[in-house]
């Protein structure tokens, strides 16, 4: 046998053990970021790799078979950690509706920043790699009168600068689209920054603190958990430790809420309670708000993804909670606690930080005319 049918011979073997473990990473790829050329390479990669395993069960090469077959088998074993798993009915809770007395002129508005294009199987288990999910940054300004806080700030000015520093096959997995920054929206609007006494936290990923250096010495509340967690959180919290925000800690010092052990009301009136929600980081909490009409909300921050995940229970895919670093069993009681809410009152809405359907009852700050004549009193 020449020197080129050896080589050929290496290429056919190399592609049946190794191009599962490539065809991994394209899939990945590809639920994150649905390209055609990722689905091209993959169809291709497949096409190849039976080919290959024809031509080694044809000349019998067992032992090159034995790779091939293991390699392939841990291939449809990764697939199997998107199919739907989904978690076990919690009990159902009891608890009766917070009494809450948010003053007149309180309201919200969302203000989108972005947009990933990425599939509901990147989202949780069970969602299909052909159901493309638009994934949005939005911030969230709650207008109070004893002074309007942002919930996470979205995509700030400077995000293509943070995005250079991340990971190249986060990168290469993510087609983000920019919107205004949340600070240009509230400026071409005439916004009072003065007005804004904080910026409230659903945790300290870069995509929800990235605008936060666009407010300059407004104070940031996080928890004493998740203030932590941004020196520990490796480049997801990077811009967070590097931003030189005033950060500022709250405690959890009020009583249990609708099922969570713990509290915080912000301002006192019941209009703004937060409470622990770990799991996705150690510091993440859900903030339910209660507007003065009676409307109430829960920002749930990256506790899902999607709605979905909360309303058919099911967890963030294998690959994505162990990218992120997850505490699987914490996000399980937080999502579970959740997902009893969401059964009990059905009216409360929940909008997870990156699904659009969340906020269609939230007017855009951009399109509304509302704030024009608010004044807190
Ligand atoms: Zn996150
Ligand atoms: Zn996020």
């Amino acid at each position: 046998m020449g020197r080129w049918p050896k080589v050929g011979v290496a290429f056919l073997r190399f592609v049946a053990v190794a191009g599962p473990v490539l065809l991994g990473l394209l899939t990945a790829l590809y639920i994150g970021r649905p390209s055609s050329h990722f689905l091209a390479a993959g169809i291709t990669l497949v096409v190849a790799i039976l080919a290959c395993d024809g031509w080694i069960i044809a000349r019998r090469r067992w032992i090159t078979a034995g790779f091939a077959l293991a390699t392939q088998i841990a291939f449809l074993t990764f697939v199997g950690t998107y199919t739907a798993s989904p978690l076990p009915a919690p009990s159902p809770i009891s608890d009766p509706l917070p009494q809450a007395s948010p003053p007149v002129g309180t309201a919200i508005y969302a203000l989108p920043t972005g947009v990933n294009h990425r599939t509901a199987a990147f989202a949780y288990r069970g969602g299909s790699p052909w159901d493309k999910r638009d994934s949005v940054s939005t911030a969230v300004l709650v207008r109070h009168p004893q002074g309007d806080l942002l919930i996470d700030t979205g995509l700030g000015r400077t995000i293509a600068e943070q995005m250079g520093e991340f990971p190249f096959l986060f990168r290469l997995g993510t087609d983000l689209v920019r919107f205004q920054a949340a600070a240009d929206q509230l400026e071409a609007a005439g916004y009072d920054r003065t007005q804004l006494r904080y910026i409230l936290l659903t945790h300290a990923h870069w995509d929800h603190v990235s605008g936060v250096p666009d407010f300059p010495a407004v104070p940031v509340l996080v928890t004493a958990a998740e203030h932590r967690f941004i020196d520990d959180g490796g480049w997801a919290t990077a811009h967070a430790k590097s931003m030189n925000a005033v950060f500022q800690e709250y405690a959890f010092d009020g009583g249990p809420y609708m099922g969570f052990t713990q509290s915080h009301d912000l301002y006192g009136d019941g209009s703004i309670v937060i409470v622990p929600a770990p799991g996705h980081t150690p510091g993440s909490v859900v903030v339910f708000v209660t507007l003065s009409g009676g409307a109430r909300y829960a920002f749930v921050g990256d506790l899902v993804w999607q709605l979905q995940g909360l309303l058919e229970r099911e967890e963030r895919p294998w690959f994505e909670a162990k990218t992120l670093g997850e505490n699987p069993v914490l996000l399980r009681q937080s999502l579970l606690r959740m997902s009893a809410i969401a059964t009990r009152y059905p009216h409360i809405k929940i909008v997870p930080s990156h699904d659009p359907r969340g906020y269609a009852s939230i007017p855009e700050w951009s399109r509304s005319a509302a704030w024009k004549n608010h004044r807190p009193n």
